[in-house]
C-alpha cells in the first residue's frame, strides 16, 4: 500500500470511529509494531538511496498525522462520553436517604439487665442454670412432694420422663448449693416455661431471676431490707413493702411479697385495682430440707431465696396490660421503650 492510500483508509478508519474504545484498534492496526506504518518503513530497504531521506521523511510526517488525528479524536469521544456518564449517573444529593432502623434492646431484656445491674452492686453474683432440667433439680430438690400438682403434665412441659423444660429458675438453686461452700449470694436469672393457657396476665414462655443467700445467722430482716432496696431502685420510687404468709414447698415461711403502688402512691388506682399495693414476688427463707439437699448443714446456716418474674415488673413499671405483647415483636409496641 502507497502513502497517499494508506492515508485515505486511516481517515476512513477514524471517521468509523463512534467510541474511545474503538481508537485503541484503529491505533494498533496503524502504529503497532505489526502495523501498517512499521510495514512501509520496512518497504524503504527496497526504495533507493535517493528516494529513501524523502520517503522516510514522507512515513515519519504520516506517522506524526496519525497519532496527532487519533489523540485528538480520542479526547473528543471521552469528553462527549463522560458527558454522557455525568448526564445519566447525576446524583441527587438532596434526596431523603432511606432510613435505616435502629436496632434496640427489648423491653424485658432491658428491664434484666436492669435489675441484674442492681443485684450486682447489692454484692450478689450471677449464675445460670439450665432451661431443659431433671425433675430432680425443678421440684424434687426443691422439697415438692411427688404428688405435687405443679408437676402434673398441665402444668409442666415434659419432653420425656424425669426431663422437663425448667418451670421456674429456683432449679439452680441446689446446683449452687452443691458445687459452693457458704456463703453464697448469687441470682439466678433466666427463661421458665409452663403449660398455662395463654391469656393477658399469663404465657407458656417467661422470665424470672431467682436469688439466693446463704450464711451463718441469716434472718428474715435480711431478705425484708434486700427487696426492699432492690425494688425502690427498681422502681425509682420510695416504696412501701408488705410480706403476707404464703405457700411454696421450698421456703418456710414462705411469703408473697408487695410493693406500694407506684402509680397512685399507694391510694388506689386501676393498676392496683384500687389496694394500693402491688404484688412483685415470692420469698420466703430456705427449707432446711432444700439445704440439705444441697449439702448444707441446717444446723449451722439459713438462708433466704425469692423470685420474680420480669414481664410482671415491666408490665406495672410501664404500665402494659397485656403480658402477650412482649412475645408478638410487634415494632410499633416495642419502640416505646
Ligand atoms: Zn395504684
Amino acid at each position: 500500500m502507497n502513502l497517499q492510500s494508506l492515508r485515505d483508509q486511516f481517515l476512513l478508519d477514524l471517521a468509523q470511529c463512534t467510541h474511545s474504545k474503538d481508537i485503541e484498534h484503529v491505533k494498533v492496526s496503524y502504529l503497532g509494531k505489526k502495523g501498517h506504518v512499521s510495514a512501509l518503513m520496512a518497504d524503504l530497504r527496497h526504495a533507493s538511496s535517493q528516494e529513501r531521506p524523502l520517503l522516510g521523511q514522507q512515513i515519519n510526517d504520516l506517522k506524526q498525522e496519525i497519532t496527532q488525528k487519533l489523540e485528538a479524536r480520542y479526547e473528543q469521544l471521552a469528553s462527549a462520553e463522560l458527558n454522557i456518564r455525568l448526564e445519566q449517573e447525576w446524583i441527587d444529593v438532596s434526596l431523603p436517604g432511606t432510613a435505616r432502623a435502629t436496632g434496640r434492646e427489648h423491653v424485658i431484656v432491658k428491664t434484666l439487665h436492669e435489675a441484674i445491674e442492681i443485684l450486682r452492686n447489692m454484692g450478689f453474683s450471677v449464675q445460670y442454670g439450665p432451661d431443659i432440667e431433671t425433675e430432680y433439680y425443678n421440684f424434687e430438690a426443691l422439697n415438692f412432694p411427688k404428688d405435687h400438682p405443679a408437676r402434673d403434665m398441665q402444668d409442666t412441659f415434659y419432653l420425656q420422663p424425669n426431663i422437663l423444660l425448667r418451670t421456674h429458675t429456683s432449679n439452680t438453686q441446689v446446683r449452687v448449693m452443691e458445687s459452693t461452700t457458704p456463703p453464697l449470694r448469687i441470682i439466678a436469672p433466666g427463661k421458665c416455661f409452663r403449660s398455662e393457657d395463654v391469656s393477658r396476665r399469663s404465657h407458656v414462655s417467661f422470665h424470672q431471676i431467682e436469688g439466693l443467700y446463704v450464711d451463718k445467722h441469716v434472718t428474715f430482716a435480711d431478705l425484708f431490707s434486700t427487696l426492699e432496696e432492690f425494688f425502690g431502685k427498681l422502681f425509682q420510687s420510695d416504696l412501701k413493702m408488705r410480706f403476707r404468709p404464703s405457700y411454696f414447698p421450698f421456703v418456710e415461711p414462705g411469703v408473697e411479697v408487695d410493693v406500694s403502688c407506684m402509680m397512685c402512691q399507694g391510694h388506689g388506682c386501676s393498676i392496683c385495682k384500687k389496694s394500693g399495693w402491688l404484688e412483685v414476688a415470692g420469698a420466703g427463707m430456705v427449707h432446711p430440707e432444700v439445704l440439705k439437699y444441697g449439702g448444707i448443714d441446717s444446723e449451722q446456716y439459713s438462708g433466704y431465696a425469692w423470685g420474680f418474674g420480669l414481664e410482671r415488673i415491666a408490665m406495672l413499671r410501664y404500665g402494659v396490660p397485656d403480658i402477650r405483647l412482649f412475645m408478638e415483636n410487634r415494632l410499633s409496641f416495642l419502640e416505646q421503650f
